[in-house]
């Protein structure tokens, strides 16, 4: 397993992240356990900081919360002088609880709903990404409720997709998300908004995908939205402040997986967006962009105990594990591949080959298939790495299984920024009708 951050093995021969002996984790807080390397996560929000300022250009940069919403994880990105990005009542609640700076949040989401957008506009958060009319229409309504003029971007889908390993331009993206730029509805999405009220229109937003290992995507972008910018220009006399590119990019999982340093994606995006509005003489806009896995995505493991084996010769041999597609459900949804160590064993020769599974009941329910591990006892501690993204963030309690505990570890200490959830959880919001308490219905 690759070992990031600040994970080592030990004297011991134990996974360390964050100076802490993985084993003393797992004892101390139970497994499963999400452990979350918090000088990594600071040094992925300083790299993409730190490279902006070296553009010398006017940037925000948005932490995608979506990836993992907890409240510690607000205040590092409060504390690290980032945006923050939410798509919901309740993330936008978690920020707000943790103290995130409102003027500071940014609203996305194809479907935002009433109560979304008057709890936001009352928050007085600092901007709307409108998706689709309907949501403009509405903002735009409430806001004048509330004599209030709120500022926005307008979600481009600019016909730019980008893969893994490739990046495809098309005339038409069929995507639930955003005014389309090849059919006219981003023009007239422009018009509209320029024409409300209450409405302030900073520029525009695209983004191309996520797990991005390559800076073409992001340039064709930049350069799709700098002639539609020109052209709103010089139709509707409109010149836009702010272009955001969104996020997406890509970080390792595992062997294979080759990401750019979060400077190149930078000095990339900047360089397009520089010569692009450059060309079409365009005042230089603000750079905004909204990283989420990259941030948090290779600074989290998750660490397991081993319980039962189930070895069907010259087949596979299954090892389980205390938790599974509740903690991790990436791998059932998307063939999501990781890697594993054995955390307390972590320099024993790794000769055997097992495939992860979880405890539910589900075939599907497998983290890893394949892995070379050392020959597996039950109460062994399994690390699973890079699983700080869209993992805790996804759990479900599938099985009424309680959703695991997470740490934050650095310098040698450890810090629960989420408690493991109780029985008493699972039932707080179960309710028995009346009817029901009754011991036995005559029949
Ligand atoms: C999901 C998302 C992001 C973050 O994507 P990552 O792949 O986690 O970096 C940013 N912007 C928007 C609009 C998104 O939907």
């Amino acid at each position: 397993m690759y070992l990031h951050g600040t994970s080592k093995i030990n004297d011991k021969g134990h996974l360390e992240i964050g100076g802490v002996d993985s084993t003393e984790l797992a004892q101390r807080y139970g497994t499963p356990l999400y452990v979350m390397d918090e000088a990594l996560v600071r040094r992925r929000c300083r790299e993409f900081v730190d490279a902006f300022q070296a553009t010398g250009l006017k940037f925000q940069v948005a932490y995608a919360s979506k990836a993992l919403c907890v409240m510690a994880m607000c205040r590092i990105v409060e504390q690290e002088g980032l945006s923050l990005d939410v798509v919901s009542d309740g993330e936008l609640y978690t920020a707000l609880q943790a103290g995130f700076p409102p003027e500071r949040i940014h609203f996305h989401g194809n479907n935002k709903t009433p109560m979304e957008i008057e709890m936001a506009l009352d928050a007085g958060i600092g901007c709307f990404v409108v998706d689709n009319l309907t949501e403009l229409r509405l903002l735009n309504a409430i806001a004048g409720e509330k004599k209030k003029q709120v500022p926005i971007l307008l979600r481009i889908t600019p016909g730019v997709e980008a893969h893994t390993h490739e990046y495809i331009s098309t005339g038409q993206i069929d995507s639930k998300f955003g005014f389309d730029l090849g059919n006219g509805a981003a023009f007239e999405a422009v018009h509209e908004a320029s024409q409300s009220a209450h409405v302030r229109l900073l520029g525009i937003h695209s983004h191309i995908g996520s797990q991005i290992f390559e800076v073409e995507g992001f340039s064709l972008a930049a350069e799709k939205m700098a002639s539609f910018a020109s052209r709103v220009r010089d139709e509707l006399q409109i010149v836009f402040p702010v272009i955001n590119l969104g996020g997406g990019f890509g970080v390792r999982y595992v062997e294979g997986d080759t990401p750019l340093p979060m400077s190149t994606y930078v000095e990339a995006i900047a360089e397009a967006v520089k010569t692009q509005f450059h060309a079409v003489s365009y005042p230089m806009p603000e750079i905004w962009i909204e990283p989420g896995r990259s941030i948090v995505g290779d600074a989290g493991t998750t660490l397991y105990t081993v319980g039962t084996s189930k070895d069907i010769p010259g087949v596979r041999k299954y090892v389980a594990v205390d938790g599974g597609m509740t903690d991790n459900p990436r791998p059932a949804l998307y063939q999501s591949e990781y890697e594993a160590m054995l955390a307390n064993r972590a320099n024993d020769a790794a000769d055997e080959q097992v495939s992860i599974a979880g405890k539910c009941c589900e075939s599907g329910d497998m983290l890893i298939w394949d892995v070379q591990l050392p020959a597996v006892n039950s109460g062994d501690i399994l690390a699973v790495a890079s699983t700080g993204a869209y993992n805790y963030a996804m759990a479900s309690n599938y099985n009424r299984i309680r959703r695991p505990a997470l740490v934050f570890v650095k310098d040698g200490e450890s810090d629960l920024a989420v408690k493991r959830e109780t029985h008493e959880d699972l039932v707080r919001n179960d309710v028995v009708p009346e009817r029901m308490k009754q011991k036995e219905t005559a029949r």
